[in-house]
């Protein structure tokens, strides 16, 4: 059925007898468990245009990955064609006009260590796995958000192919709808080839925040974080994470199972007024341990790699939060007294600066007047698979009416239409009329789907 296809391309088809199948079709997630009917590993943007146009020719659903780390695992689908991109990684750096050429298979690692070569950096997340085309097309929020927005925000042009299998530019003079539609509209609109992202000179050393405190000052912390954040400079953008650290060796025994909230940073800015500027996120309560200093930015970048679960089940959510008030602390923190796991990791990103000072009707991601970007994540053995997946769920339920708008950071939360249009809010019936002007029999829907017939 296949040859056809296999005659046009440069890279590889994987059918479910082969070797390498089995490797490839699996994703970040193995909770997910798909069996695409083939794996085209491509390597040349002729093949995703050739993969695009047999599968619609055909009829056969597709799925795109990058670089695979979506909780919701929509980077491979059942019965359909998984297009592959993590083999097209490559990264060059245009200097004089400040901007990085990218592979649509890049990881962040991969953007990192090439633009860090002219000290330039964009913005990108803080895991060094990760895809960047996933996180680009919906959102991404990383240490450079208050100074430089999220990742999509940073997008200056992007090659794509759409429905019809033509390859096209979109940006501010091509396409511009397109161009508005694809920062923040995720995989909806066509498979990215080539992006094109914005450069910012950065490193290579950074002043990072890496505070430790006990979580039994954590509504102390998040009270005093929330109070920061509203005088807080642009420069600064941090993390907090409510986490049981495990028992390992590497950790002085005190620590084992201790239950922590870690706050990790950067100042993007000068490093001497960075000091003073961090300082308030030194003494939200009396800390563990404080190792906050100078670090080359690469590695910053990587130093949450070792805390992101690998080859495990995982169930995760997210919620944006106007405020984190008294009320929805005490909702949150009398949740989390009855975690199903140890592994469960609850994250607090403070959103602020230039990531909300873009309008947002300004490009297709909406959420502009967040505080905090509320995340839940557990990994498990699969028989408690159910009981971490309701979990998870009740908690989403319980912040639901604490949240704005009832919208979710798309990059982090299952494929659910109520939860894409919610967090579309506004701009969804935008991202509709351009859906079908591009994609108008929905061809591209292993995502979390703008549906042109809603
Ligand atoms: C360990 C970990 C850490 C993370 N840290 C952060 C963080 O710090 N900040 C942050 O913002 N997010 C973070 N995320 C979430 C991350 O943004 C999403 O998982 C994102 O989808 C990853 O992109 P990917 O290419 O790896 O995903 P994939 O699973 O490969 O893709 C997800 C979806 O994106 C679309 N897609 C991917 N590539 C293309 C393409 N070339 N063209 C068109 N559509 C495409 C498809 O619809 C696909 O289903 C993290 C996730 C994990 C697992």
């Amino acid at each position: 059925m296949f040859d056809l296809l296999k005659a046009e391309i440069n890279g590889y088809l994987l059918l479910p007898e082969d070797k390498e199948y089995n490797d490839r079709r699996k994703v970040w997630n193995t909770f997910i468990d798909k069996y695409p009917a083939a794996i085209l590993v491509c390597k040349t943007t002729s093949d995703v245009a050739a993969a695009v146009r047999f599968a619609k020719d055909k009829g056969i659903p597709v799925s795109v990955r990058g670089g695979g780390h979506h909780v919701a695992g929509t980077g491979v689908c059942d019965q359909g064609i998984m297009i592959d991109l993590s083999d097209m990684r490559k990264v060059s750096v245009d200097t004089e006009h400040r901007i990085a050429i990218v592979e649509p298979g890049a990881t962040l690692g991969d953007v990192d260590a090439e633009t860090q070569k002219y000290g330039l950096a964009t913005p990108t997340g803080t895991v060094s796995e990760t895809g960047v085309a996933g996180l680009a097309l919906c959102g991404g929020l990383g240490y450079l958000r208050g100074k430089y927005g999220i990742t999509s925000d940073n997008i200056a042009a992007v090659r794509i192919v759409t429905a019809d299998g033509a390859e096209i530019q979109a940006n501010e003079q091509e396409n511009p709808d397109l161009y508005w539609a694809i920062r923040g509209g995720g995989g909806n609109f066509g498979v990215i080839t080539s992006f094109e992202f914005k450069l910012y000179p950065l490193g290579p050393e950074v002043l990072a925040v890496d505070v430790m405190y006990d979580y039994k000052d954590a509504k102390q912390i998040l009270q005093k974080a929330q109070a920061f954040l509203r005088y807080a400079p642009d420069e600064v953008s941090f993390n907090m994470m409510a986490v049981q650290l495990p028992a390992t060796p590497g950790l002085p025994e005190n620590l084992h199972n201790k239950r922590v909230i870690i706050i990790a940073g950067l100042y993007a800015g000068d490093k001497a007024d960075g000091e003073k500027a961090v300082q308030p996120l030194r003494e939200l309560a009396s800390p563990i341990v404080d190792q906050t200093g100078i670090v080359l930015f690469k590695e910053l970048q990587r130093k949450f790699d070792l805390m992101a679960p690998k080859d495990v089940p995982v169930y995760g959510t997210s919620l944006f939060v106007k405020e984190l008030t008294d009320d929805t602390i005490d909702t949150l923190l009398s949740k989390l007294e009855q975690i199903p796991r140890p592994s469960v990791l609850v994250q607090f990103w403070a959103c602020h600066g230039q990531m909300n000072r873009v309008p947002s009707d300004a490009s297709a991601f909406a959420v502009r007047d967040a505080s905090f970007l509320l995340l839940f994540d557990v990994d498990f053995p699969l028989e408690e698979a159910q009981l971490c997946k309701d979990w998870i769920e009740s908690v989403y339920q319980t912040m639901l009416p604490y949240s704005l708008r009832k919208s979710s950071y798309l990059n982090t939360v299952r494929a659910d239409t109520q939860i894409t249009k919610d967090s579309y809010a506004d701009n969804f019936k935008r991202l509709i009329e351009i859906k079908k002007k591009y994609d108008p029999t929905n061809f591209f829907r292993h995502n979390h789907n703008i549906d042109p017939q809603v």
